[in-house]
C-alpha cells in the first residue's frame, strides 16, 4: 500500500527480482532516510510475474530460482523451499518477507504510465499520481508482453490459442489435440503435463531440440544476448543458447515419443496446421510458449529506440539516457542475472546521483 511520493530520488519499476536486488544495494549503500527510493508495482501482491504463473509450475530441476541478496541472512533460501508448492507461491512469500525485513518500500498496486524528460530530471507518471526523479530504474520484465509469430489464417482458426501467460492448467484441455509451439523450458512443461489429459500432443520448434548438460550454455547465450543489447539490436532468447536440460524426466519423455519435435508449419488453417510439404494436423488447440519481449511501451517518450529495433544498453545502463537505467534486461534477464544487475546498477546509481549534485554546485 502507500501513495506515491511527489518526488524522489530514485523511482524503480518492477517489484520482481530485478527491481528488488537493485533496491536492496540501494538500501546497503545508504539510501533511504534523505536521499530515498521507491519501488513500484501495478501487482496486487508481492512476487513479480511469478503470482502469476500457471499453479502447476514448481521450482525444481527445470525452474530454478536464485536466491535475492541477503536472503540467508534471514534464514530463507529457494534451494530449500518447499518443492511441493505451486512456485507462484514460494515466491510471492518469500519476496514479501524480504520486503518487510530489510523495508524495500513497495508501493502497490501503482501503474506506471509513462516516463519522460522534465526539467533536469525524469518525470514518472503513474495511475496514482506523478513522480519528479532524479534517476529511474525500469525492471518491468517481459511478462506482459508474450510473443506470438505470425502465421497466416491464425485468425481463421477455429480453436482455442493461448499463449504462455493465458496457460491455466492441463485440464482446460482435457480430451483436446494440442499443438504446442517453442523450444523452450515452458514448452517442454506444458507437453509434460498434458500428457494423458490432452487427447494428443504435436510439437513444433523452430530448431531442432536438443537436449544438453552444458554448463556453458548459460554463459554464451547470455553474451550473446549482451552483444545484441549494446548493439541495439533485437535480443535472441536465453534458452536457444542453451538447450533444454538433459533431465531423466526429459530424457524418458523423448523416449517414448512425447519430446520429439517438428519443425515449423507455415499456415494455420480452421481446424489445424499445414507444413510446407502439404502435411496436415487437425488441431483443436494451439498453445505459443514462444517467449517474451522486453516490455517497455512506458518509456516510449524517451525514444530509446535504435534504428536496428533494439535499445542500447550497457551494463544496465541506457546508452542515449544517463538517468535511466533497465534492470533485468536482455543478458539481464535470468534470476541470477538479475541479482547482478542490482549490485551494478545500484553502484551506477548512485555515481550518477553524485555526479548530478556536482553539477547542480
Ligand atoms: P518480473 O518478475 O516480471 O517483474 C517485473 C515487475 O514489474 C512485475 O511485478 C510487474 O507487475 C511490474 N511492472 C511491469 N510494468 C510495470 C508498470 N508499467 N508499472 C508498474 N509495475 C510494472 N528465471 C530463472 O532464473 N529461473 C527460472 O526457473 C525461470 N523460470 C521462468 C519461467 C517462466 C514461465 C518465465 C516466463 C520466465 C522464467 N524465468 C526464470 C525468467 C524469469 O522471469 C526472470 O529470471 C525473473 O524472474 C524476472 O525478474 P524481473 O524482475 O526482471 O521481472
Amino acid at each position: 500500500g502507500g501513495t506515491p511520493p511527489g518526488a524522489t530520488d530514485v523511482v524503480i519499476i518492477g517489484a520482481g527480482q530485478a527491481g528488488l536486488s537493485v533496491a536492496w544495494h540501494l538500501r546497503r549503500l545508504g539510501l533511504g532516510p534523505g536521499v530515498g527510493f521507491v519501488v513500484l508495482d501495478r501487482g496486487p501482491d508481492s512476487g513479480g510475474a511469478w503470482q502469476f504463473r500457471w499453479e502447476s509450475l514448481r521450482l525444481d530441476d527445470a525452474h530454478k530460482v536464485d536466491d535475492l541478496p541477503g536472503m540467508r541472512e534471514m534464514g530463507l533460501s529457494f534451494a530449500t523451499a518447499d518443492a511441493a508448492r505451486p512456485a507462484r507461491d514460494v515466491v510471492r512469500d518469500y519476496y514479501e518477507r524480504y520486503e518487510q525485513w530489510f523495508g524495500l518500500n513497495v508501493l502497490r498496486p501503482v501503474r506506471v504510465t509513462s516516463v519522460r524528460e522534465e526539467g533536469t530530471g525524469l518525470l514518472v507518471a503513474t495511475d496514482k499520481g506523478d513522480i519528479a526523479a532524479r534517476v529511474v530504474v525500469n525492471a518491468s520484465g517481459t511478462w506482459a508482453r508474450p510473443f506470438r509469430p505470425y502465421f497466416p489464417g491464425a485468425s481463421d482458426f477455429r480453436g482455442v490459442q493461448v499463449s504462455t501467460p493465458e496457460y491455466r492448467a492441463a485440464e482446460d484441455f482435457a480430451g483436446a489435440r494440442v499443438l504446442v509451439v517453442g523450444g523452450g523450458t515452458s514448452a517442454v512443461g506444458f507437453l509434460r503435463e498434458l500428457e494423458g489429459i490432452a487427447a494428443s500432443t504435436v510439437w513444433a520448434t523452430r530448431r531442432p531440440v536438443e537436449f544438453v548438460d552444458d554448463p556453458q550454455g548459460g554463459v554464451r547465450a547470455v553474451r550473446r544476448a549482451d552483444e545484441a543489447a549494446r548493439a541495439g539490436l533485437p535480443l535472441p532468447s536465453i534458452i536457444s543458447g542453451t538447450g533444454l536440460p538433459a533431465t531423466e524426466g526429459n530424457l524418458a519423455a523423448r523416449d517414448r515419443g512425447l519430446l520429439v519435435s517438428r519443425p515449423m508449419f507455415t499456415e494455420i488453417e480452421p481446424d489445424g496446421v499445414r507444413w510446407p510439404d502439404g502435411s496436415f494436423e487437425p488441431v483443436d488447440a494451439i498453445v505459443w510458449a514462444t517467449g517474451f519481449r522486453a516490455e517497455l511501451t512506458h518509456l516510449a517518450p524517451m525514444r530509446l529506440r535504435e534504428p536496428g529495433g533494439g535499445v542500447r544498453v550497457e551494463d544496465g545502463r541506457a546508452v542515449r539516457e544517463p538517468r535511466l537505467f533497465l534492470a533485468g534486461f536482455g543478458p539481464q534477464a535470468s534470476t541470477i542475472g538479475a541479482n547482478r544487475a542490482g549490485r551494478s546498477i545500484a553502484r551506477q546509481v548512485v555515481a550518477r546521483l553524485r555526479a548530478d549534485e556536482g553539477e547542480v554546485r
